[in-house]
């Protein structure tokens, strides 16, 4: 699980800045299903910062070509636990945020703010 959810990748240190400078606090080390990114205990919600090729993104996933099969269950796999792990939290009562890495590299200050609309919600 680890080699595929990067740890401390470079958009994530960035989302974190800016939810610092709104005035959340996280933690980041975390035993919890899927082990999310960040945990906002207070709010009882969990974040996970899903990398546009390992996560397969609607938007940015070219398959590549090479060992074409391999990748294409790989990929489909990492969606699908995924799916079974917010579902996991999601039923032991958190709020499960998932965020794409390309939103944070498109507008970090947006995504913190969209962010913080669901924490407070
Ligand atoms: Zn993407």
């Amino acid at each position: 699980m680890s080699q595929i959810r990067g740890k401390n990748t470079r958009p994530e240190i960035l989302l974190r800045k800016s939810l610092w400078k709104l005035g959340l606090r996280y933690r980041l080390s975390s035993k919890l299903p899927g082990k999310p990114d960040l945990v906002f205990r207070r709010f009882r919600a969990v974040l996970f910062v899903d990398g546009c090729f390992w996560h397969g993104c609607p938007t940015h996933l070219s398959w590549p070509k090479r060992n074409a099969q391999f990748w294409k269950r790989k990929i489909l796999g990492n969606k699908n636990r995924d799916l079974a792990v917010s579902r996991e939290l999601k039923r032991d009562g958190w709020t499960v945020i998932r965020v794409w890495e390309h939103q944070i590299r498109l507008d970090v200050a947006q995504c913190a703010l969209r962010i913080r609309r669901k924490l407070l919600r």
